[in-house]
């Protein structure tokens, strides 16, 4: 099922309901499609029970795997990163960063100057700060050691995804890694 529907749209890793949209997940394609795994394709599950999954692991990286053919069969426009469940491809038009995050399920996209004010964010709360920062329609607020992200749209609540404290220092390496790439780039 590829769309969400509020009462009708089932998990298919517990069986009940989706209450809410921004419980939902849908999951992405993977690179085996003879895996047992497949059969979840393209199905919508709780994020939580998405987390908790025994097969949370084999199925990312699966997935990453098959973003990796994505990037070969040129359906990216320039990857300047591809490591720890990240993809980070800068689209040259609109001069953005757009930050896959393969272990989490979401897509970011932002300018350099907002890769700025997200790696100070993320160092900050490293520290156990509470802080919140609004990137356009993102808001990113530190809840104990994590990150929540809500994605606001006219006052509708979409996706709520929750970047655990293992994945903190990763995020502040891609924001480093971009902003280095983008000085260089400046030189050139
Ligand atoms: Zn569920």
């Amino acid at each position: 099922m590829s769309f969400y529907i509020k009462n009708i749209t089932r998990c298919s890793l517990c069986g009940e309901l989706i209450g809410s949209f921004k419980e939902s997940l849908l999951l992405p394609y993977i690179a085996d499609p003879d895996s047992p795994l497949a059969f979840f394709v393209r199905n919508y599950v709780h994020r939580n029970c998405f987390n908790s999954w025994e097969d949370h692991d084999d199925f990312i990286q699966s997935s990453f795997e098959q973003e990796e053919r994505m990037i070969q069969r040129g359906n990216y426009e320039k990857v300047i990163l591809y490591d720890r469940y990240f993809i980070i491809d800068y689209k040259k038009q609109e001069d953005t960063y757009h930050i896959r995050d393969c272990y989490s399920i979401l897509e970011i996209r932002i300018s350099i100057g907002q890769v700025g004010e997200l790696g100070d964010f993320f160092e900050k709360i490293k520290t156990g700060a509470h802080a919140q920062l609004e990137v356009g329609k993102l808001i990113f607020t530190a809840k104990g050691k994590e990150v929540v992200i809500v994605h606001h749209d006219e006052d509708e609540i979409g996706d709520e995804i929750t970047i655990p404290h293992s994945r903190i220092n990763d995020y502040i390496f891609v924001f480093n890694y971009i902003r280095r790439y983008n000085e260089k780039n400046d030189l050139l």
